[in-house]
C-alpha cells in the first residue's frame, strides 16, 4: 500500500488519504525559486554507461546574479527501470517530461533536479517504463463495429460443442429487439462450431437481413440480406471476390471478400462513440499510443478527424487507404491520385498513412486474386511516383511473389530513396529466398502476429513465425494486432510480448523456441520497429531526448522478472503527449 504525499511547502507535508494505488504522485511546491526570464543554454552531461545524456534547459537570473536554476519538468518518473530502446540499449532509472516532449533520461539524482513546484512525480518502485506501443496494422473501425453493433458469436461465450441452435438463438435474441428490415450482423470464428447455413438463417429470420461473418473474409447471408443488398443472379463478382452460386446461377448466400456489398450503415454519433471507446478500451488501455488504422468506410475517416478537432482522439492515428478493388475499399486509385496528397500528410496525432493494395484475399481455399500482375505493377508504380507508402496485402506464396515482383518493378523504374514499402502477412514461415528478395529491396516484412499460436485456447497452428531469423537479417518487423474483432485477445499487447520471448502458448507448450527473441527485441518489435514502419522514428519508438513523451508504465520490470511471468505484466499507465491518459488502479 502506497501513500501519496502532498508537500505544499507552506503548511509542511501532510499525508493525503491512503489509496491503494500503484502510481504514487508527489506534488511539491518549493519556495524561493525565482521565475527567471532568459532561456539560454542546453547542457549536456557526460554520463556513465548506465545513464544517458541529460539535457536541461536552464534559466539565468543575470540581474540577481544567482546560480542557474533548472526549468522544471511537468512530469517525472523516478526509481524504475526506464527501457529506452535507444540504439545502445540503455536503461536508466528515471525520465522527465516537459510539455509533450522527453527532456531528461538519466539517474534519479539527475532527474530529481528537474522537479519543480508543479511537477508531478511518479515513484516507480522498480517498475518498467517503455516507449508507447505502436500497433502497426489493425482494423479499429471493424473492431468497433463488432464491439458495439454486432452479435458476438465466438466460442466462448457460445458453447464449445457444435450447435447451430446456439448460434441461431444468439442471433434471435438480437433480431427480436429490432424492427423488421434492420440489419443484424454476427461475427465468429466459432471455435469448433461451424457457421449456420444460409437456408437455416433464411428459415429462422425471414424478415430481417442477417449476415454471419466468419472472421473478415467469409460471410453467410440470409435471403432477406441478399434481397436488400440487391445481390442477384445478375450481380457480377467484384474483382477478387466471390458470390457463390448454385446450379441455377442464384446466389447461395455464401460470399467471400465482399462485405462491402451489404449496405450497412450506423448512426454517425453512435459510430463516433464506438470508435472512441474502442480506441480507449482496446488500445490506450493496452499501452498502445499510436495505431495504424485501416478504416473501412468514409464516415469513419471523417469521424476520426472530428475527434481530432475536438481533442478527443484517445491515441495517435495513421489512416491507411484501402484502394479498390479491395475488401471494403474506401477510395479508387484515380480519386486518390487526384487529391494530390500522399503518405505523411497530417500531424503527430492524425496522419495519412499508406495506400493499401490487396494482391489477394484470405482463406477459403485458394485466396482470390484482386488484380493481375501488370495492373498491380502499374498501380504500385503510380502510387510510388506520387509519394505513397505501399502496403501490399499478400497471403500465400503466389501472392507474395506477385507483391515482390511489383515492388521490384517499382524500384527499377523509380529508385526513390527510402520508400519503406511493406508486404503485409509475409514472413510467417521461414522462407529464405523471399527473405533475401525483401532484403535486397529494403522491403519491410509484416508478419501476421495474430496467427501466432497464443490464443485463449492455447492451440498451436504450427506456423513458424521466425522472428529471430528476421531480426538477425536486419529486418525490422513491426508488431501488429491485425484485429477486426475476430479474436479479442489480439489487442493484448502483453500476451504478444510474452509470446515473442517464450514462444509458449497459454497451456505452456513451447514451439520453435529457436526463434525466440529477447525482451528488448520484443519491445522493439512492439514499438521501435512500428515507428520505423510508419516513418515516425524521429518522434517516437524510443525514449530519447526531444522525442514525443509517449510511454508506458508496466506493473513490473520486464527485463528482470522471470520469462514465464511476462504474461502477467499489467499496463499501469499510458502516457501520450506528456499526459497520463490511462492509469490502472486510480
Ligand atoms: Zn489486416
Amino acid at each position: 500500500m502506497l501513500t501519496p504525499e502532498i508537500n505544499d511547502g507552506q503548511t509542511g507535508s501532510r499525508r493525503a488519504q491512503v489509496q491503494e494505488v500503484r502510481l504514487e504522485s508527489v506534488v511539491s511546491r518549493s519556495n524561493g525559486v525565482s521565475l527567471l526570464k532568459h532561456t539560454w543554454i542546453v547542457l549536456a552531461f557526460a554520463v556513465s554507461v548506465c545513464t544517458l545524456v541529460l539535457v536541461m534547459q536552464s534559466e539565468h537570473a543575470a540581474a540577481q546574479g544567482s546560480a542557474d536554476v533548472v526549468t522544471p519538468a511537468d512530469l517525472v518518473l523516478l526509481g524504475g527501470r526506464v527501457i529506452t530502446l535507444d540504439p545502445d540499449d540503455h536503461t536508466t532509472k528515471a525520465i522527465a517530461v516537459r510539455g509533450n516532449r522527453i527532456v531528461g533520461v538519466g539517474s534519479d539524482t539527475e532527474i530529481q533536479r528537474l522537479v519543480g513546484p508543479k511537477t508531478r512525480v511518479i515513484q516507480l518502485h522498480g517498475r518498467g517504463v517503455t516507449p508507447g506501443f505502436i500497433d502497426s496494422h489493425t482494423h479499429v473501425e471493424s473492431t468497433a463495429e463488432f464491439r458495439n453493433f454486432w452479435v458476438d458469436l465466438h466460442s466462448p461465450p457460445l458453447p464449445v460443442e457444435h450447435s447451430s441452435a446456439a448460434i441461431l438463438q444468439k442471433l434471435r435474441e438480437r433480431v427480436t429487439q429490432l424492427p423488421a428490415g434492420t440489419w443484424v450482423v454476427g461475427e465468429g470464428p466459432f471455435g469448433s462450431q461451424v457457421p449456420p447455413t444460409a437456408a437455416e438463417l433464411s428459415a429462422a429470420f425471414p424478415n430481417h437481413p442477417v449476415v454471419v461473418k466468419y472472421g473478415m473474409h467469409q460471410y453467410v447471408a440470409n435471403r432477406k440480406a441478399l434481397a436488400m443488398a440487391n445481390i442477384t443472379k445478375l450481380t457480377p463478382d467484384p474483382p477478387g471476390a466471390k458470390i457463390e452460386r448454385g446450379n441455377d446461377g442464384e446466389p447461395t448466400g455464401m460470399l467471400y471478400e465482399c462485405f462491402e456489398l451489404f449496405p450497412i450503415t450506423y448512426p454517425r454519433a453512435e459510430l463516433k462513440h464506438a470508435l472512441e471507446t474502442t480506441l480507449t478500451e482496446d488500445f490506450l488501455k493496452q499501452g498502445v499510443t499510436t495505431v495504424y488504422e485501416l478504416s473501412v468506410t468514409q464516415p469513419a475517416n471523417g469521424l476520426y478527424q472530428e475527434l481530432h478537432d475536438e481533442g478527443k482522439l484517445p491515441v495517435r492515428l495513421h489512416i491507411g487507404y484501402m484502394i479498390y478493388p479491395a475488401l471494403q475499399p474506401v477510395i479508387d486509385l484515380e480519386s486518390l491520385l487526384k487529391m494530390g496528397i500522399h503518405s505523411g500528410f497530417g500531424d503527430d496525432w492524425l496522419r495519412i498513412g499508406p495506400a493499401k493494395l490487396f494482391v489477394n484475399g484470405a482463406g477459403a481455399g485458394v485466396p482470390l486474386i484482386r488484380r493481375d500482375q501488370a495492373t498491380l505493377n502499374n498501380t504500385a508504380l503510380r502510387l510510388h511516383h506520387a509519394g505513397w507508402q505501399l502496403w501490399l496485402h499478400a497471403i500465400g506464396e503466389p501472392a507474395q511473389d506477385m507483391a515482390l515482383e511489383a515492388l521490384e518493378t517499382v524500384y527499377r523504374a523509380d529508385p526513390r530513396s527510402d520508400p519503406r514499402h511493406r508486404i503485409e502477412h509475409i514472413g510467417g514461415v521461414l522462407d529464405q529466398p523471399r527473405f533475401d528478395r525483401m532484403q535486397r529491396l529494403g522491403i519491410i516484412p509484416v508478419p501476421t502476429e495474430p496467427a501466432l499460436p497464443y490464443g485463449p485456447s492455447g492451440d498451436s497452428t504450427g506456423v513458424l513465425y521466425p522472428y529471430r531469423t528476421l531480426l538477425a537479417m536486419g529486418f525490422q518487423p513491426p508488431g501488429n494486432s491485425d484485429t477486426g474483432g475476430s479474436y479479442s485477445w489480439q489487442m493484448n499487447v502483453i500476451a504478444r510480448l510474452a509470446m515473442f520471448v517464450t514462444r509458449a502458448s497459454e497451456n505452456g507448450t513451447s514451439y520453435h523456441p529457436e526463434e525466440a527473441v529477447s525482451v528488448s527485441q520484443a519491445l522493439r518489435i512492439l514499438s521501435t520497429y512500428g515507428a520505423y514502419a510508419g516513418f515516425e522514428e524521429k518522434t517516437r519508438g524510443t525514449l530519447e531526448l526531444g522525442k514525443l513523451a509517449d510511454l508506458v508504465v508496466l506493473s513490473n520490470d520486464p527485463l528482470s522478472i522471470a520469462r514465464d511471468r511476462l504474461k502477467d505484466l499489467k499496463i499501469d499507465a499510458t502516457i501520450i503527449d506528456g499526459a497520463v491518459r490511462y492509469e490502472r488502479l486510480r
